[in-house]
């Protein structure tokens, strides 16, 4: 069975989707997205990402293609045709398209939206955290506004890719000596007191919706978390590192540059976070 994406109003078979070549997503990366997760036909922290998503349209003056009422619709009914239970629900919105301009097209113009579905491995997922993951330090070095979430992504992309080559799961970036995020997840430490420590919510991270439904789970276990940038030297000293998004939740990081985190192996304030998040989101 083909995927079925939905495309600027229809439902079509993936492999026969298209977008116009002047769409301004494809020429200039004018474009957002969010990913949320489904598992059990249920959505996990779904309102979180629906209202990062009307932000991003805000912080770049773009007009919603539909309201967030018809958009639950949809994403239910995308879905619903590609029967998953458990799935990975990708969102992109753009500017729409119009001649090749850098200034804005016409008032009126129509934003573009897309959005598909595919299946999301829960018990992988689960069996990964259990091993923990490597990481490798890369510069930071994209653009001010990383708080929007743009699919302007290729520094995280190339991030991405020295990971992958260097055999991490991830690429803890770097700016200024300070670690700000992973390449498309949040980073976290622990200290020897158990409180965990993420860079603040400024322009130089996404506010990751796992990071804000993991600092309320960490507030329900009374573990105390300090919103302030640490060094990577600081990261490499930790007792336990983790990262967190929508798709990878809470994951333990046993590794960065080589250097073993901890005793090697997942540790237990990220387990004891994992957990508590996997309880909480499936709450709703
Ligand atoms: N930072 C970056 C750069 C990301 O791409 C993501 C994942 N979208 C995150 C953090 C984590 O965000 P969330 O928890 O909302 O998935």
């Amino acid at each position: 069975m083909s995927r079925i994406a939905y495309v600027n109003g229809q439902y079509v078979p993936q492999n026969q989707a298209m977008v116009h070549i002047e769409d301004r997503g494809y020429q200039f990366a004018d474009g957002i997205y969010e990913v949320c997760v489904v598992v059990g036909g249920r959505y996990w922290d779904m309102e979180g990402h629906l209202a990062r998503m009307q932000r991003s349209l805000e912080e770049l003056q773009m007009t919603s293609p539909m309201d967030m009422r018809a958009l639950k619709v949809v994403m239910a009914e995308v879905v619903r045709r590609n029967r998953l239970k458990d799935a990975l629900v990708y969102m992109q919105v753009t500017r729409g398209v119009a001649p090749r301009n850098h200034a804005f097209p016409p008032e009126g113009t129509q934003p573009s939206l897309v959005i598909t579905a595919r299946r999301f491995n829960f018990d992988q997922s689960d069996e990964k955290a259990k091993k923990g993951v490597a990481v490798i330090s890369q510069p930071d070095i994209r653009w001010g506004r990383v708080d929007i979430k743009t699919v302007g992504l290729l520094p995280n992309a190339l991030a991405k890719e020295a990971a992958t080559k260097a055999g991490a799961a991830e690429a803890l970036l770097v700016r200024d000596g300070m670690v700000t995020e992973c390449s498309s997840s949040n980073a976290w430490i622990v200290d020897e007191t158990g409180a965990i420590i993420t860079h603040p919510k400024t322009n130089e991270i996404l506010g990751g919706i796992t990071r804000q439904t993991a600092i309320a789970c960490a507030e329900e276990l009374q573990i105390k978390v300090i919103e302030r940038p640490f060094t990577l030297e600081e990261a490499k000293a930790a007792p336990e590192a983790f990262l967190t998004s929508a798709t990878s939740f809470v994951m333990p990081i046993i590794s960065i540059d080589g250097a073993q985190i901890g005793a090697g192996k997942p540790g237990p304030v990220a387990l004891r976070l994992r957990e508590a998040y996997k309880a909480r989101a499936s709450r709703g």
